[in-house]
Parts: structure tokens; C-alpha cells; sequence
């Protein structure tokens, strides 16, 4: 029997399952459709897990370095399947969140690959059945991208991997020996380094798209800023629709797109939904100031022994408006928020330069670069 929603996501990633959730804040019966892991990539393979394994990296930068902080250690040693094992953990409690947050919101989950029989239906299937069908009202299509791939190169598992997954690491004398696991077979390669590096396409394969007046370009869904394909009722969010392909910006097209169907169901004020700027930076031409402060001069990054890194900023010469930032080093994913609340609120050198910042902290060295930026700086 064919269930009916308001509501139909496709895709648990960082962008579907943030818009199912605030959809259920706002009222609506909301489905989400979920052919692998809750939390897509983000959670199980991309942002969570990654930054598991700096973790492990950063304390093994420690524990090579004790002596400057007046410690001493022997025999330090390093196990990689737990450091795996760890990071692997953490994505499992982060996605077993997720089932626990679908739960919290009444939000009913499927299990299987979503496909479009037409504008309004959509089937679900699972190991080759079909398992469901569902029609909604709204759809928002949420199934993230994928390595792209150069042609003339595609992977064939025996010189070309993509998605191989690392098991151990050995170093020789100028060469790198990798026990891989690429489809359940494990082996061992050794190599010079190689990094291919071509982008990003869409997940937008085997989803029924023809049946729909939704358009594709360039490799990804088109959309407005209110995240509304060709298809008024179908919506496009995260990385199946387009650049940047970054988590933050999936969720927040996630909530732009729960919002603007809310309002469009007359369950929400239409004039407190505010369409995407994806660009901060446009790219044409400024004259622009620019302001630099390295790390090793600031008295906190000093103390922590994290004196690499550098911390950059840019303004409109003629205004003064804030245009952006570049931060390189340790805590810059704390401190850029700072830089990102000023750009929103449209401040300027002048409010920056006379805001105290606490002291000691890595966050002066945001300070002083602006200061530097009008041939201010003290430091250094
Ligand atoms: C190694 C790595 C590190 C990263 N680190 C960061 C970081 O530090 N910060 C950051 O902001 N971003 C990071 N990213 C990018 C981030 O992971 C993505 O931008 C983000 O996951 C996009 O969210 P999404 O919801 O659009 O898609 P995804 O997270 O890709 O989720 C899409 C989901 O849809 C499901 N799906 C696809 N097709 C269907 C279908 N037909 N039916 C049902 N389900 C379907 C998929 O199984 C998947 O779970 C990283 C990415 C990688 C690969």
C-alpha cells in the first residue's frame, strides 16, 4: 500500500535528516528514505571520522614532542586498528543519534534506495525489491555526491582505487608500504605518492529524475536560492546540489527548504524564510586591504607549543567592510566563527579594531591581523 506524507527526504546526510527535523518542528507529517548509514557521509565517512583520526594524530604530535612541555616517555607506541576501531565508534554513537533524533520527531524512517515513479511517488526498494511505495506532497532530494572520476582513468581495483579503505601503514627507507582493503580483498602496495584530486559529481543516477521536470547541470541539481527545483514541490539541498560541498551548508539549505515548504503549506511566516548566499566573496574585483598575524608571535599559541600557522584577513578598501578570512593552524575551526558572526553583521575594520579581545588567547592574533591591515599591528 502506497503511504502518504507531507513531507518525503531522500537521503540521511547532514542535509536530509536537519530539513526532516525542523519540517517535524513545524508541523508537518515528515518520511525519510535512507539507502546506507544515518548521518551519510558526513557522520559515518567525511567530517566525524576524519577528525577522530587527527585527534590521534594531534596526540601522537604530542607524545613525540613531551620533552618541550618537561615530560618523558618510553616505548611510546601506536596501535592502528584501535585508532580505526575509535574513530569507527564514534561515527556509530553519532549515527545511532541520528536514529534516536528521527525518533524524538516522529519522523518515520525507510530503509532502501529511493526511486521517482513520477513528480508525486516514489518507490523504495531494498536488496532488488521493492519494499514501499510513498507519495508526498513535497519531496526534498538530499543524496549527496561522490569522488569524481576522470575518464580514461576509472578505478579497476587493481592500479586505480577509489573508496579502498586503509588498514596499516609502513614506512621504509623513501617508500610507503599500504595494506588496503578495497572490495573485501586486502592486499599490500607499495608506492610513490599519488593523489587524484578532480572534484565532486552528484548522486543524481538511478533516481527516477527523468520522470520529473527536474534539470541537472553540470554534473548537479539546479536549484534557487529557496533551494526549489524546476519541480515547485521538489527541493534540492546539500551536495547533490552543487558547491560548496560542505556539511554546514547542507544543513542549512536543509532548514531553508523545511521552512519554505512550511510556509508554502501555510505553516510558516513565508517572510522569515531567507534564500541562501552562497557566495560571500564574489569573484569580481575589489581593491581590497589585507591584513596578516603569524602564530609564532602570539603569546598563547607560544605557550601550547603550536606556534605554525598563520592567520589572514581581507577588506574592501574602500568601505572597510569585512570580506573574509583565511586561518591556517591549530584551533582555526574555534576562532573562524568569530570572523563569520562580523561578516554577517556587516561590521567593519573600524568595529573590529575596537573590539577587546581577551587576553591570553589564540583569538588575539585575529585582532592583530586586522590591526595589520592598517599598518597597525603590535606584536609583531
Ligand atoms: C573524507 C571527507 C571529509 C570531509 N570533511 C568535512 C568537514 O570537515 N567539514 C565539512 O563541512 N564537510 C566535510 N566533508 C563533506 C561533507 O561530508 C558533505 O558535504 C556532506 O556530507 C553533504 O551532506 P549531504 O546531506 O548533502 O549528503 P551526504 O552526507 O552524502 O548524504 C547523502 C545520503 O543519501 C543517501 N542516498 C543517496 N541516494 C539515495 C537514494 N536514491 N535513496 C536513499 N538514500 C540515498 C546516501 O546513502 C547518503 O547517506 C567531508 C567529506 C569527505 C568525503
Amino acid at each position: 500500500m502506497t503511504k502518504k506524507f507531507d513531507l518525503c527526504v531522500i537521503g540521511a546526510g547532514p542535509g536530509g535528516y536537519v530539513s526532516a527535523i525542523r519540517a517535524s518542528q513545524l508541523g508537518l507529517k515528515v518520511a525519510i528514505v535512507e539507502a546506507n548509514h544515518l548521518g551519510g557521509i558526513c557522520l559515518n565517512w567525511g567530517c566525524i571520522p576524519t577528525k577522530a583520526l587527527l585527534r590521534s594524530s594531534e596526540i601522537n604530535h604530542l607524545l613525540h614532542n613531551l620533552d618541550q612541555f618537561g615530560f618523558s616517555a618510553q616505548n611510546i607506541k601506536h596501535d592502528f586498528a584501535k585508532i580505526i576501531e575509535r574513530s569507527r565508534a564514534v561515527s556509530k554513537r553519532l549515527s545511532s543519534g541520528v536514529a534516536g533524533l528521527m525518533k524524538k520527531n516522529k519522523i518515520e524512517v525507510f530503509d532502501g534506495f529511493a526511486k521517482f515513479l513520477d513528480a508525486k511517488k516514489i518507490t523504495i526498494s531494498k536488496d532488488g525489491k521493492e519494499i514501499d511505495q510513498i507519495e508526498a506532497s513535497y519531496f526534498v532530494v538530499a543524496t549527496g555526491a561522490r569522488a569524481r572520476v576522470i575518464a580514461g582513468m576509472e578505478p579497476d581495483g587493481e592500479n586505480i582505487w577509489t573508496s579502498a579503505s586503509l588498514k596499516a601503514l609502513k614506512v621504509g627507507k623513501g617508500e610507503v608500504f599500504a595494506t588496503i582493503e578495497i572490495a573485501g580483498k586486502v592486499e599490500e602496495i607499495k608506492a610513490e605518492k599519488v593523489i587524484m584530486a578532480v572534484g565532486i559529481v552528484a548522486n543524481v543516477e538511478n533516481l527516477g529524475l527523468e520522470k520529473t521536470k527536474i534539470k541537472v547541470d553540470k554534473g548537479s541539481i539546479e536549484t534557487n536560492g529557496y533551494m526549489e527545483t524546476a519541480e515547485a514541490h521538489i527541493f534540492a539541498i546539500g551536495d547533490v546540489a552543487g558547491a560548496p560541498w560542505l556539511a554546514h551548508k547542507a544543513s542549512h539549505e536543509g532548514i531553508i527548504s523545511a521552512e519554505k515548504i512550511a510556509s508554502k503549506m501555510g505553516k510558516y511566516d513565508a517572510k522569515k524564510v531567507h534564500p541562501i548566499k552562497k557566495e560571500n566573496i564574489p569573484g569580481c574585483t575589489y581593491s581590497i586591504k589585507i591584513g596578516r598575524f603569524p602564530y609564532l608571535a602570539n603569546g598563547k599559541a607560544i605557550a601550547m607549543g603550536e606556534t605554525e600557522g598563520l592567520i589572514k584577513v581581507l577588506f574592501d578598501e574602500k568601505t572597510g567592510e569585512l570580506l573574509g578570512a583565511h586561518l591556517i593552524g591549530a584551533e582555526v575551526t574555534e576562532m573562524i566563527q568569530g570572523f563569520v558572526i562580523a561578516k554577517q553583521a556587516e561590521l567593519t575594520e573600524e568595529d573590529l579594531m575596537h573590539t577587546i579581545f581577551p587576553h591570553p588567547t589564540m583569538s588575539e592574533m585575529m585582532h592583530e591581523a586586522v590591526l595589520d591591515a592598517y599598518g597597525k599591528v603590535i606584536h609583531f
